[in-house]
């Protein structure tokens, strides 16, 4: 019998391995973004003060004895400021998207990622968290040390500390985010007095963990791998956008010197390759291999070359705000910006003033209230006298004014067709009411339409502060054969 042919089983390459033995997954390296300063990071710690002004301060603003900003999912109700929105007034929400989109790109086309660097709340916590990081652990060195150094008393100490912090801002940030959607005040005071309910504790643990762990640990991870700005904005810029870029021309070839030394007869360019640009930046990328996606904008790496250049004596800007074109012509400052003059700037620009003033219109002249119309399906109509012919319907009324309205109800289209029914009706402040109106025809002009569906419109009318308000739904009239 012939021996049966053996083929080897080889072994599978390790998971994340090509057959070279090379991973195919690079390992996070932990960065230890170092301290900056400099008119950019001024700048970046105004906007740290902007935004969590805002984001913190909003909800504890009060109109007519109510939250300012408060978007209360349960009430269905959306009030911003004196402006209260219901669910059918989505569009607004859906064109205000498109307005953030449309402003996206056209300073994404203008200036690169501005946003990324200065009011991203990527960005925007990660700075603060790291504020944090700094104050407790110390700077760059001293924080590579403390992890590389064993555990002790003082590395818990200080460690426990940061950790402490990051919790606290967490929680009050996880607090503020949910008091968007239920009084703050509210609770505020069930936190204290320990009688949040169960949903409640999860939403704001959830969005303080969420907080804690994406500027606590993954920082530059989310910018890198999660966030889609980051891999479509190659699509956005061209040439002329504004971006930070380091002087290759000016830079190369790098080397260390000593102060005062003679460059040129070195063979050297301003760059003296200290690294500093690359110890700020706080995803960990090297600016003079060229923009890369990574770069979030910071212009952390600007304000720490500056120094360097000016404690070397040599002009600022060997990494700066520049363009493509900028770089490759040696374009000055003024010649970059006449560049923004150009198509997709104009077209981006134009779309957002366009949807802006189209969204400002609507909303200044949208009306209080809204009306539905509902037709009676048990009896299309019905005689009610001899050859009198009427229908019934409902009509649904929404006040959108934080004070009771009157409305009054009339009806066109159909001459003769009169409303024998109460045609007005007051709704509380904020409120929904029904008003049934029965329609008769009288049986002169019934005999004329015998079988018809005649198209009808009713007309609801307020008054608003002395300004008259009028909406038409429109509808149909049924008369019997
Ligand atoms: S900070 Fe400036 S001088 Fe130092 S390595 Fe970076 S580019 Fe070169
Ligand atoms: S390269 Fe410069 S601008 Fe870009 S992220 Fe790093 S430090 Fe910030």
């Amino acid at each position: 019998m012939a021996a049966n042919k053996v083929i080897p089983i080889q072994a599978a390459n390790p998971v994340g391995e090509d057959s070279s033995g090379f991973s195919l997954y690079e390992k996070t390296v932990k960065i230890y973004p170092r301290s900056v300063s400099g008119q950019f990071a001024r700048l970046r710690w105004v906007m740290v003060w902007v935004t969590q002004l805002v984001f913190y301060g909003l909800p504890w603003l009060q109109w007519n004895g109510r939250q300012a900003m408060l978007f209360d999912l349960v009430e269905r109700r959306f009030y911003v400021f004196g402006l209260v929105l219901h669910p059918q007034d989505f569009i607004y929400l859906a064109v205000l998207l498109i307005v953030a989109a449309l402003a996206l790109f056209f300073f994404t086309a203008v200036a690169g990622r501005l946003w990324c660097g200065y009011a991203c709340p990527q960005s925007v916590y990660t700075e603060i968290f790291l504020w944090v990081e700094r104050h407790t652990e110390g700077d760059r060195q001293a924080r590579m040390r403390l992890d590389a150094a064993p555990w002790s008393v003082q590395k818990m100490a200080r460690k426990g500390s940061k950790q402490l912090a990051w919790m606290v801002i967490a929680l009050i940030t996880g607090l503020t985010f949910v008091g968007y959607f239920s009084s703050i005040r509210g609770l505020l005071s069930e936190l204290l007095s320990l009688t949040l309910s169960s949903w409640e504790w999860f939403w704001i643990l959830f969005y303080g963990l969420a907080t804690y762990g994406n500027a606590g640990f993954m920082r530059e991870q989310i910018c890198k791998h999660m966030c889609p700005y980051a891999r479509f904005q190659s699509a956005l810029i061209d040439m002329d956008s504004m971006v930070i870029a380091y002087d290759e021309r000016r830079g190369e070839s790098r080397g260390s010197r000593p102060r005062g030394a003679d460059s040129a007869a070195l063979g050297l360019g301003d760059c003296i390759d200290c690294t500093l640009c690359v110890q700020v930046c706080p995803t960990g990328i090297d600016i003079r291999k060229g923009l890369q996606n990574e770069c979030i904008a910071c212009a952390a790496c600007i304000d720490v070359c500056d120094q360097v250049m000016l404690k070397m004596d040599y002009p600022k800007g060997l990494i700066r705000y520049t363009s493509g074109n900028g770089l490759v012509q040696g374009l000055n400052a003024r010649q970059i910006i006449r560049r923004v003059n150009r198509p997709r700037v104009w077209i981006y620009g134009a779309l957002l003033v366009l949807v802006c003033s189209a969204f400002a219109y609507n909303l200044t002249t949208r009306l209080s209230f809204s009306v539905d119309v509902i037709k009676d399906r048990g009896a299309l109509a019905r005689e009610v006298g001899p050859g009198e012919i009427e229908n019934v319907y409902r009509l649904q009324i929404m006040n959108g004014l934080e004070q009771a309205q009157r409305y009054t109800v009339s009806v066109n289209g159909l001459p003769g067709l009169r409303i024998s029914s109460d045609p007005q009706l007051e709704v509380q402040a904020v409120g929904i009411a029904s008003l049934p109106i029965r329609l008769t025809l009288p049986p002169e002009l019934a005999a004329q339409s015998r079988g018809k569906t005649l198209p009808i419109v009713f007309e609801v009318q307020t008054s608003v502060d002395g300004r008259a308000e009028s909406r038409q739904e429109k509808s149909t009239f049924y008369v019997l054969p």
